[in-house]
C-alpha cells in the first residue's frame, strides 16, 4: 500500500493552502482512490461505470471530475477495502429506527483521523495548556466507544491536560435504558465554575440551550472555558436562533466569550470535522475538498450557489468513502478571518426522509 503522500498530509498546516500542499493532498487522494479502485469491487465497477480512473487526475482542478459515491450506500451495504481482521474500530452514528451511518477503521485510518482532528483544533487556536473539567452531553465512552459522537468527544478531550470528565448520558439501572442527567448536568457546572479551573461543554446546541432556559442557569465560567457544540439543530430546526444570537446568549448565561464557542460539523462517513473559527466560520480545510453540486444535474455550482454537498478525503484506506456525495445542501463562502481558503456554510438537509441521529436522540431525553 502506497500511503507517502497522505502521511505527508497529515503533518502538514490544514489551513495552510500553498501549491505544494494542495499538490500533496492530490496526491494523497490518488493514492487513496487507486487503493480503493484496486481493493473494493463495487468502487472499482462504480468509477469504471462512471468512466473515471484515478490516473486521470493531473491538476487540482480534475478533483471534481472524481464521481462521488451516494450517502445511501454507505448505510445499506457494509463497505470494507482491507480484510476485516485488519479494522480496530467501527463508528456508528446512533441511528433511532433508520438507517445507521458507519465507518470502519484500520489502525492507520485510526491513527490518521486521530492526528487530522488534533492539528485542525490545533490551527484553530483550540489547544492549550490549560488543565480543564469537561462537560460532555454524550455517553460514556466506555460504555459506547463505538458510537460516534462518544469517539469524537473522547478524541476532542484529548487535546487538553483534564482534570474531571463528567458524560451527561447516563445509564439509568431502574428505567434500563440511557438518560440525560439534567440536575446532574446542572450541579456539574455550578460546581466546575466554582473549581478554580476553566471548563470545556461539549455538546448539541439545542440540548444546551433547553436546559439553560429550563434550569435558569446564570453562571460565570471565566474567559478560559469553551463550548464546543456538533449535530446541528436537527428536530428542533424550528427553534434555531442564529449563531451569532446563541453566542450571545450563552456568554450572559455561561460567560463563555463568543470567540471560544466553536460549533464542529462532521459526518460519519467522511470523517473530517469542519470547526468554527474565531468568527464562526468554518473553512475547509486542505485535508478535505467540499463541492457543491446541482441537485439535478450533479453539475459543479459555481462559488455561493446553494446546492448538493460533495466530499473528498484520502485518510481512510480501509473505508472506500474518499468520494462522497451527500443529501446535504450547503454552499461556500469566503470569512473575513487570516485563515482563508473557502468555508461551508450549512443550508440544511435535501429529501423528505428525516435520519434520526445522535443529535435528536439526545434531544428526546430532555423532559418537559
Ligand atoms: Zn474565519
Amino acid at each position: 500500500m502506497k500511503t507517502d503522500a497522505t502521511e505527508k498530509l497529515f503533518n502538514t498546516d490544514p489551513f495552510d493552502y500553498s501549491l505544494e500542499n494542495q499538490k500533496t493532498f492530490l496526491e494523497s487522494f490518488i493514492e487513496n482512490t487507486a487503493f480503493h479502485y484496486d481493493h473494493h469491487e463495487f468502487t472499482h465497477r462504480f468509477f469504471d461505470h462512471e468512466k473515471f480512473h484515478p490516473s486521470l487526475l493531473k491538476t487540482e482542478k480534475d478533483l471534481a471530475k472524481t464521481p462521488g459515491m451516494m450517502v445511501h450506500l454507505y448505510k445499506e451495504h457494509e463497505f470494507v477495502s482491507v480484510p476485516k481482521e485488519d479494522l480496530v474500530l467501527t463508528l456508528t452514528s446512533s441511528g433511532t429506527g433508520g438507517l445507521k451511518s458507519c465507518q470502519f477503521l484500520n489502525q492507520q485510518g485510526l491513527d490518521n483521523v486521530k492526528k487530522l482532528a488534533l492539528k485542525i483544533h490545533e490551527s484553530l487556536g483550540m489547544v492549550d495548556d490549560y488543565t480543564y473539567n469537561y462537560l460532555c452531553f454524550t455517553y460514556d465512552p466506555a460504555i459506547a466507544n463505538d458510537l460516534g459522537t462518544a469517539f469524537t468527544d473522547e478524541l476532542l478531550t484529548n487535546f487538553t491536560k483534564k482534570n474531571e470528565v463528567y458524560y451527561a448520558i447516563q445509564w439509568n439501572e431502574k428505567s434500563g435504558d440511557f438518560e440525560l442527567n439534567e440536575q446532574g448536568v446542572v450541579e456539574t457546572l455550578k460546581r466546575f465554575s466554582e473549581s478554580g479551573l476553566p471548563t470545556r461543554i461539549l455538546g448539541f446546541p439545542a440540548l444546551i440551550f433547553e436546559l439553560i432556559k429550563k434550569y435558569e442557569l446564570k453562571l460565570d465560567l471565566g474567559p478560559h472555558s469553551w463550548l464546543q457544540t456538533g449535530g446541528g439543530w436537527k428536530g428542533k430546526a424550528d427553534q434555531e436562533i442564529p449563531k451569532l444570537e446563541f453566542r450571545k446568549f450563552i456568554f450572559e448565561t455561561l460567560g463563555i466569550l463568543p470567540q471560544n464557542q466553536r460549533d464542529l460539523f462532521g459526518m460519519v462517513e467522511h470523517g473530517i470535522p469542519y470547526v468554527d473559527c474565531a468568527e464562526g466560520n468554518m473553512h475547509i480545510p486542505n485535508y478535505a475538498r467540499v463541492f457543491v453540486r446541482s441537485p439535478h444535474t450533479l453539475e459543479l455550482l459555481p462559488k455561493g450557489e446553494k446546492g448538493l454537498l460533495h466530499f473528498l478525503c484520502s485518510y481512510n484506506f480501509s473505508y472506500p468513502a474518499p468520494s462522497l456525495l451527500t443529501t446535504d445542501y450547503g454552499r461556500l463562502g469566503t470569512c473575513s478571518c487570516p485563515i482563508g481558503g473557502d468555508i461551508l456554510i450549512l443550508e440544511g438537509r435535501a429529501g423528505v426522509h428525516k435520519h434520526k441521529g445522535c443529535a435528536i436522540k439526545a434531544l428526546e431525553m430532555i423532559k418537559g
